[in-house]
């Protein structure tokens, strides 16, 4: 496995869960559906998540980025961040509030909106892995129609939570296993002229749930072990083992939760508890990692050239894939809702426990008081 599989798999584990055409089957018109799905499964379109902002990320639904009715179009500004895949998106899901004077969850549509015009300047964040997989979004004026309005007016909060219960299931452990041996999708990413087979890799257990996502870590873990001499050590053992089994039970949950779904039952909160899930198998695997790397594991190859720093570990080329995993295991645990709002979710919607109080239910949005 290269470099490269390594970092198009953590950006396409998330890719894929941003594209599943469920969501926009979901919640669109037939004709949104015939618009918008075939490029989504054929790869010819991507997309990006145009959802948090700089004062809007677990307060979702404080976002301030607006857009005013022009026609039948509608003129939209605002800032985004954090937006994954915004430099390579053809299209963005945005939440944009289209009522102020409505409690903040009421005020929200969710548009369709073409990321290649004018009004839209994507600006990369590099982040601590080296790559810059996220971006800023600034939006002056850029101009989207009524048509593309998903789920209707003021209605986006619903089929924001629509698109968040599918993120969260399909990064949770089990998931994304068909997002990590595949392309860059849509018209910029630039691999659409490449041929499959340059880009597939062997899978060695197919079907959904399968170990291409967290499965692939073991994988490699278990690998670093095994060249480092350290799969004698009980103590690694222990840990190996608790990681293939969690990752076991991800897959399972996964495929019941599937089965269940074809079935048109549901298991509420199972999406939330499989990104926690995710989250726990991503901390075991980052402190692993490094146990198994000891000190020179502080050491990242960021490139191909500087990857070369870690070429003489017993583990080989290995290394530089447990210190990529290492540093991108902190981004799971925010995206896609923190742990701590999972705990939330799970504790309000599904346990029915009484939700922290405040007046944002009944309090217009320009009322309340802003960060
Ligand atoms: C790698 C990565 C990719 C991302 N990709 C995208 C993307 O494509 N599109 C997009 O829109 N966003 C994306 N995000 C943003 C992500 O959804 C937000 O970072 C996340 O929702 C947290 O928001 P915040 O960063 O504003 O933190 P804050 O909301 O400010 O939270 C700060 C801390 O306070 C805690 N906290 C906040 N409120 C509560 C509460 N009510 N109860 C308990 N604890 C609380 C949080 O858990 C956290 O620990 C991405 C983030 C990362 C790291």
């Amino acid at each position: 496995m290269t470099k490269r599989t390594i970092i198009l798999g953590a950006a396409l584990l998330m890719a894929w869960s941003l594209l599943s055409p469920d969501r926009a089957a979901a919640q669109g018109t037939p004709e949104q559906q015939e618009r918008y799905i075939r490029g989504i499964v054929t790869g010819q379109e991507a997309w990006c998540q145009l959802f948090s902002e700089p004062g809007a990320g677990s307060d979702l639904a404080g976002l301030a980025t607006r857009a005013e009715k022009d026609g039948d179009e509608w003129v939209v500004t605002g800032q985004k961040v954090w937006t994954s895949g915004g430099q390579v998106a053809d299209l963005g899901m945005l939440l944009a509030r289209t009522n102020p004077d409505v409690p903040k969850h009421q005020g929200i549509t969710y548009f369709a909106l073409d990321m290649r015009q004018p009004g839209i300047e994507v600006r990369p964040l590099r982040e601590m892995t080296g790559r810059a997989l996220f971006n800023e979004v600034f939006i002056n004026e850029a101009r989207v129609s009524d048509a593309a309005i998903i789920g209707g007016a003021n209605n986006g909060w619903a089929v924001a939570n629509t698109t968040l219960a599918f993120e969260r299931a399909g990064l949770g452990a089990g998931g994304g296993s068909a997002a990590a041996s595949t392309a860059l999708p849509g018209s910029i990413g630039g691999d659409l002229g490449k041929r499959v087979g340059d880009l597939v890799r062997a899978r060695s257990r197919g079907g959904s749930g399968g170990p291409g996502g967290v499965g692939a870590t073991f994988k490699l873990l278990h690998a670093v072990a095994q060249q480092t001499g350290a799969a004698g050590d009980p103590g690694v053992r222990q840990d190996l083992a608790r990681l293939h089994t969690l990752t076991e039970i991800g897959r399972y949950t996964t495929l019941r939760q599937k089965a269940l779904r074809e079935a048109g039952g549901d298991i509420p909160g199972m999406g939330n508890i499989a990104k926690l899930s995710m989250s726990i198998i991503l901390r075991l695997s980052r402190d692993l990692g490094m146990r198994l790397l000891g000190p020179r594991g502080m050491l990242h190859g960021y490139d191909t050239a500087s990857s070369d720093a870690l070429a003489d570990l017993p583990s080989g080329g290995l290394g530089a894939m447990v210190t990529d995993m290492v540093l991108f295991a902190q981004g799971p645990q925010i995206y896609g809702g923190t742990d701590e709002i999972q705990h939330n979710i799970i504790g309000e919607r599904v346990l029915g426990l009484p939700k922290e109080p405040n007046n944002d239910k009944v309090t217009p949005f320009r009322d309340l008081p802003r960060n």
